[in-house]
């Protein structure tokens, strides 16, 4: 299945409300979900060839979309879990009979 934002010869903005489309001289990013659990996105430098492998990648019309994007897909993201430090209580003073 094709990237949603991939239309015949023209790649729209996936940012909310921005109607953008792809010229040859625009400065754009690709968001790209991470396969990694630790990470939640990658972005890097538009490039067609990546859009054509995947349909979940999000291509943004420049600096201003790419935040825009990125910071509603991060509110809705499940939050990192807070870091595990296993909780070790003070040890108690000995205390001699
Ligand atoms: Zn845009």
């Amino acid at each position: 299945m094709p990237n949603q934002y991939l239309v015949p010869a023209t790649v729209r903005c996936a940012c909310p409300g921005c109607n953008n489309v792809r010229k040859e001289t625009n400065h754009w990013f690709l968001i790209i979900p991470s396969t990694h659990p630790e990470e939640l996105y990658t972005i890097a430098a538009f490039a067609i060839e990546l859009l054509y492998q995947s349909d979940n990648l999000l291509p943004v019309c420049g600096e201003a979309c790419l935040l825009k994007l990125l910071s509603e897909l991060i509110k809705k993201a499940r939050p990192v879990d807070a870091e595990v430090i296993p909780h070790k209580p003070f040890a108690k003073a000995a205390v001699n009979a």
